[in-house]
């Protein structure tokens, strides 16, 4: 195992602007309007959003983080620079989420899951039997079918009045009396919007990066994948279940790195080109690809608290524990991969206060960029946690925006009181 704590090896983005210029106040903002004063912004926007809840990426947190903060009441908008919702489970094709259960009961439930049943529900499918302990931990993933979710996913924003904008991301970030202001592009598009709270769950903590507050990051990062099927004939369509968990293929594409377009565009020529080559040597037929190499491992933020791979191995219950997590140490190299299983009962949780940029206010993370040190975020960036700290992170920001406070200053009891309210499981037993 490598070092246990903040390694080496990472190094800490620090801000060139001070954490304070992410506290401070800028100009006041009135509820319908947008910046009365500054006439050449205001002429090359074309629209205009106030809501309580900015939620930046549409992923596997983000989905959950935006429905949650709707269903609690809060305005919320979604921003996906994709053209839908799921990230790394549909558009990267990772479509067996877990963990949902732990030594025998499940751990993780809420909003995650109820959309992760309904998939497999419609889909006709089998959910696994949490109640047994299975002899390896990712025989109780759930396979499921990656179109399904995208959909029902966009029916329950739709259901829960999410406003959402593809092809959208934001461009300045700045704040305000109230909130923020966040200044959006799309093709054809320039948004501004007035928001509250603002949800990074963009997985490599993109907003965070924008404020300059500070992340973590590798020298070098686990690789990202890019998932395909061979097979005898040319069926782009799918077979029943998960075909890219049961019997499709992974070729590690090292170095990819999700921080911007640029190497975004590079990890995918690599992997496709490593594809290409795979096809013509082994003489196969290509039957799926997905559209884009899914990443693993870019920047993690340096929270108020930050998980240390000690915390999580020891299952070690926060005071302002959200939600449980459970996987093994699970870390990718270019040798691959050893997963080390936490030892029998042990399970994990995370705090509020790891999804919360060191100094900030009005801001929250959720996903695989939570703060954490290296090999504990090797375990956390899984699904279900990731679903788990998005709809703790929707909670939180809704009751942030409903109390005109910061959602650090929300009172705990009342976001595990509204968690457990929307289905959540909310860590229990002693706190340290
Ligand atoms: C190859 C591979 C295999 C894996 N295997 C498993 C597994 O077996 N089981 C498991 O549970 N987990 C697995 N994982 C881990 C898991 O899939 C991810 O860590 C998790 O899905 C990350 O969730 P997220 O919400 O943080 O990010 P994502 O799901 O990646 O969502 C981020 C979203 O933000 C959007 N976005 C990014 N930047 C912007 C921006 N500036 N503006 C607007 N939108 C933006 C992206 O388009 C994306 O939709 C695997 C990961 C990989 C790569």
């Amino acid at each position: 195992m490598e070092n246990s704590h903040l390694g080496r090896r990472q190094f800490l983005q620090h801000s060139a602007v001070g954490v304070a210029g992410v506290a401070a106040t800028g100009a006041a903002w009135g509820a319908d309007s947008i910046a009365p004063s500054d006439n050449s912004a205001r002429a090359s926007v074309d629209v205009s959003t106030t809501v309580d809840v900015l939620v930046v990426g549409g992923g596997t947190a983000g989905t959950i983080a935006a429905i949650q903060a709707a269903r609690a009441g809060a305005t919320t908008l979604i921003l996906e620079r994709n053209s839908q919702l799921g990230g790394t489970m549909t558009t990267g094709g990772v479509a067996f989420p877990g963990l949902f259960d732990a030594w025998g009961k499940q751990i993780i439930a809420g909003i995650g899951w109820e959309l992760v049943r309904e998939t497999v529900e419609l889909d006709g499918g089998t959910l696994p039997d949490f109640s047994r302990v299975p002899e390896r931990h990712w025989h109780n993933q759930v396979s499921i079918n990656p179109f399904l979710y995208a959909l029902l996913a966009e029916e329950k924003c739709r259901k829960a009045a999410v406003q959402i904008a593809y092809y959208e991301f934001p461009d300045a970030v700045t704040p305000s009396a109230k909130g923020w202001q966040v200044d959006c592009v799309g093709f054809g598009t320039r948004r501004r919007v007035l928001c509250r709270q603002i949800i990074d769950c963009t997985g490599g903590a993109e907003v965070v990066g924008k404020l300059n507050l500070p992340r973590f990051r590798e020298e070098e990062t686990q690789p990202g994948s890019i998932l395909f099927l061979l097979g005898q004939a040319h069926d782009p369509g799918r077979r029943r279940g998960a075909p890219l968990q049961q019997h499709g293929h992974r070729h590690y594409v090292h170095g990819a790195d999700s921080s911007n377009s640029r190497t975004v565009t590079a990890a995918n020529l690599s992997g496709r080109q490593a594809l290409l080559e795979i096809i013509r040597q082994e003489n196969a037929r290509l039957m799926h690809l997905q559209p884009e190499v899914s990443f693993r491992e870019s920047y993690r933020i340096h929270g108020e608290t930050v998980i240390t791979v000690d915390d999580y191995t020891a299952g070690r219950i926060f005071d302002d524990a959200v939600c449980y997590a459970f996987y093994p140490i699970d870390l990718h190299t270019r040798t691959g991969v050893r997963p080390e299983p936490l030892t029998t009962g042990t399970v994990a949780t995370v705090p509020l206060s790891a999804l919360i940029p060191k100094g900030s206010r009005n801001l929250l993370v959720a996903g695989r960029c939570v703060s954490s040190d290296r090999l504990a975020n090797s375990a956390l960036r899984v699904q279900a946690p990731c679903m788990a700290m998005g709809q703790a992170a929707g909670a939180a920001a809704a009751l942030a925006a409903q109390a005109d406070t910061t959602p650090g200053e929300v009172p705990f009891s009342d976001l595990v009181q509204l968690l457990e309210q929307h289905g959540a499981i909310v860590p229990r037993g002693e706190r340290s």
